[in-house]
Formats: structure tokens, sequence, C-alpha cells
């Protein structure tokens, strides 16, 4: 899921940043995404809504991402966090895409190239 940062409100409270999630960021990004993606802030996230997996953040009024958040409920469920971590790096790469024609292309791309294998 894709919000711009305008349209939800951050709180930090319920934000906890995680170095292994910005791990696997980082081997993502070098290993399926030439490293063009510019390292974000990673967070466990606390949502309201029990059932959102993640959104990537992006400075109000510009494709520019700033975080990812995923559900710290997937904490304990890696393969899920990871499936979402991808499908927010999607987003950072596709900002405009939405889950339109693009963001699947890249998926299908990703997918080819190995990137969900032992996380499906
Ligand atoms: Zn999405």
């Amino acid at each position: 899921m894709s919000v711009p940062k305008d349209k939800m409100t951050f709180y930090p409270s319920k934000a906890r940043r995680s170095k292994a999630l910005e791990s696997w960021f980082a081997y993502y990004n070098q290993a399926f995404f030439g490293n063009k993606l510019k390292p974000v802030t990673l967070y466990w996230y606390e949502f309201r809504k029990v059932n959102r997996h993640g959104v990537t953040m992006f400075d109000q009024g510009t494709t520019r991402s700033t975080a990812i958040l995923v559900n710290k409920n997937l904490k304990n469920a890696s393969c899920y966090a990871l499936q979402t971590l991808l499908h927010e790096m999607i987003h950072m790469k596709k900002p405009r895409a939405m889950h339109g024609p693009a963001f699947h292309k890249e998926k299908l791309r990703l997918l080819k190239a190995g990137a969900y294998n032992n996380i499906v």
C-alpha cells in the first residue's frame, strides 16, 4: 500500500526503527534494484488498521520516499514482512504507478529475477 505522507499521520510513538529491515532493504536494493533506491528509514509500525501490511512514506507532494513502515505484527512472520518490504520498494521505484500495470510489471521482473525465492 502506498499513501502520500499528507494522507497518513505518522506517530513516532507507534514506530520502532528496524536495523534488520534496513539490512534486508540494502540486500534487495543491491541484488535486485541495482542499488538505485535511495536508502530510507525502516520501521516496524503499529498501524491503526491491523490488516495494513505496510506503507511507503513520501515527502509531501513529491515522489521522494523517506521511510517504509511495516506492520509490527509481521515481525515474527518474516516471509510476509519481506514480501511487504519488496512491495513497498516497488512503490519507491515506481512512485506514480500505485497498483497499476507498471507496478505489476516491476513485480513480475522481481519474481523472474528470484527476489521472491524462499519467501513465497
Ligand atoms: Zn501498495
